[in-house]
């Protein structure tokens, strides 16, 4: 079969334009209480303004800004609302109303003055510090306007999104199911985690990292049997896990004489997108389509199987969740310690970020390769290296991509 090599730029690429034309379907009502991470399937618009009356955001004195200009201000206090009171009274010329936060600003009244600048008198006020119009209100329809779309349907709901549902009164919505992604481990030496290995046999680790990478990307993880380095079994497990939206498999997509997965894939009539990327971790990862399903053949080394799955299967995977696409969130920071590398391949090299609020720096985690999970474990993010660069010099901004 032809090899087909590509730079990562040119798989995000690939991947992203089959992502681009997902469009899942099937979709449930859910209460908005248990709907987070869920990915709203319908345009939610506001049931009326917001705020749908001017609000007081300080608790103080409603008052005309035109009284309180000469001071001190003397004002008498007709009345008092708290958050939740109508007020049915006009605030005229030398007047004002005692207001909490959050309520109703009177007719006539235009601004609010705190009440740490006043000092009560009976029934008058003493105000110590000038206010202009529209001081310390939130005018109605300020936030949005009845009708206006607050939600728009691909996105997933964080608290954020959960508290305007429930502000604009939407106690269930229509969210998209989560796709069914099969994960098919591969390899004669891999058994299940709670079977004693043999002296040489490695346990299934890479089930359970995708299984939760799945889950963190609106997936509903499918494990199958492992399947031996053999063509028929390989073949039958295939076809099974082909019944869900997404097959993930690990392991058996490099040049070993034992790497049958992609063999198997083009017997049944794959097709393949792309069969390598320039990258390390994850070099021999694999794209393709067969029987209407889009699969990755992730490579087997845990490290690579993480990363590949959130460099390239994550946008599949929340593509058939209906989540709306979204680039990989790079960031950036200050390189601590100068890295030295080979040139050629993009690398994602697992680090440590250093949080600071005026510059972040980041450091490496000393590891042993790709299939080192304990370095990957301290890590927070990947250290973004150009495949053109052979030596960075500490102090340099580079390029990270955090990690969950
Ligand atoms: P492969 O991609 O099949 O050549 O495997 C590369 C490396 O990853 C080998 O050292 C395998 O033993 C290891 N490996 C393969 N599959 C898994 C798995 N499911 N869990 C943990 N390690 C694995
Ligand atoms: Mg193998």
């Amino acid at each position: 079969m032809p090899e087909k090599v590509l730079t990562f730029e040119e798989a995000r690429a690939v991947v992203a334009h089959h992502a681009a034309g997902v469009t899942p379907v099937r979709v449930q009502y859910m209460d908005v209480a248990d709907a987070l991470g869920r990915v709203a399937a319908e345009d939610l618009r506001a049931d009326r303004d917001y705020p749908p009356f001017p609000r007081a955001t300080r608790d103080g004195y409603a008052v005309r800004a035109g009284d309180v200009q000469q001071l001190p201000a003397k004002l008498r206090v007709i009345g008092q609302i708290k958050a939740g009171d109508i007020c049915t009274r006009t605030v005229n010329a030398g007047e004002c109303v005692e207001i909490m936060t959050g309520a109703a600003i009177p007719a006539g009244a235009d601004a609010v003055v705190m009440v740490e600048y006043t000092r009560r008198e009976g029934d008058h006020v003493i105000i110590e510090r000038a206010v202009t119009t529209g001081d310390n209100i939130v005018t109605r329809g300020a936030e949005c306007r009845g009708g206006d779309m607050v939600l728009a349907r691909g996105t997933r709901l964080r608290a954020q999104e959960i508290a305007v549902a429930a502000t604009i009164g939407c106690s269930q919505l229509s969210v998209f199911d989560t796709p069914p992604v099969a994960i098919l481990s591969t390899g004669d030496e891999v058994v299940e985690v709670d079977q004693r290995p043999g002296p040489v046999q490695i346990r299934n680790s890479n089930a359970y990292s995708l299984s939760a990478q799945i889950e963190r990307a609106g997936g509903e993880p499918v494990r199958l049997p492992i399947a031996p380095d053999e063509k028929s079994r390989l073949r039958t497990l295939i076809e099974y896990g082909l019944s869900s939206d997404l097959l993930l498999l690990s392991g058996g997509v490099s040049m070993g004489k034992y790497d049958l997965v992609e063999q198997v894939l083009g017997d049944l009539g794959a097709e393949f997108y792309f069969t390598g990327v320039k990258i390390q971790p994850g070099r021999p990862l694999v794209f393709g389509k067969v029987r209407g399903r889009y699969f990755f053949g992730l490579p087997g080394n845990p490290v690579s199987t993480m990363v590949t799955f959130q460099l390239f299967a994550r946008t599949i995977v929340d593509a058939l969740g209906g989540a709306a696409s979204r680039p990989l969130p790079f960031a950036s920071a200050q390189l601590k310690s100068e890295i030295k590398t080979k040139t050629g391949l993009t690398r994602f090299l697992p680090a440590r970020l250093i949080p600071d609020i005026a510059q972040p720096h980041v450091e490496l985690v000393p590891w042993n390769g790709s299939g080192d999970v304990f370095a990957q474990s301290k890590a927070d993010c990947l250290l973004v290296i150009p495949p053109d660069r052979e030596r960075i010099p500490a102090g340099t901004i580079v390029t990270i991509l955090p990690i969950g």
